[in-house]
């Protein structure tokens, strides 16, 4: 069948910057439910919909497509002292942004008694080619409809 609203859909992706670098894998194929649910990007289900399974395809996302524009406001500098001990660059803790609203922090640099913290996702700013392929479409049950994902051995997992 083809992939259309409420496809469960199954894929392996690889995900690449533009100059081919890998920057992220499926080890495990996933499913996800198709149909504008939030659940993959949105130039991502275009490219997909339509498409049947063993179905191979390679698309390039611009960065506001894909992860966003970095936001420069979201980088803060903060004195070394009011760091716990042993803090290093990659790190991540929650803090709170300018908006006041708490939100992941990586570690972005260390220089002196400074430690640049960096609030944007890792991929923001970025343009980036994801490489998919289709392995299974299936209609998605009910119960996945009414929970905006697919259930399943490559989907959601309900505790
Ligand atoms: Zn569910």
């Amino acid at each position: 069948m083809k992939i259309e609203k409420n496809s469960a859909v199954t894929l392996h992706y690889k995900l690449s910057d533009v100059a081919g670098k890998v920057l992220e894998r499926s080890e495990e194929p996933m499913t996800y439910l198709h149909g504008g649910y939030g659940n993959l990007f949105v130039k991502v289900e275009q490219a997909l919909e339509g498409k049947t399974a063993g179905c191979q395809t390679t698309l390039e996302l611009a960065a506001q497509d894909a992860f966003g524009e970095r936001d420069e406001s979201l980088v803060q500098v903060i004195p070394k002292s009011e760091f716990p001990p042993g803090v290093k660059v990659g790190g991540q803790l929650q803090a709170q942004g300018r908006d006041g609203r708490a939100r992941m922090f990586s570690v972005a640099k260390i220089k002196g008694q400074s430690v640049m913290l960096d609030g944007n996702h890792p991929l923001a700013g970025k343009a980036l080619r994801f490489s998919l392929t289709v392995t299974e479409v299936r209609p998605a049950t009910d119960d996945e409809i009414a929970h905006g994902h697919a259930h399943g051995a490559h989907g959601h997992h309900h505790s």
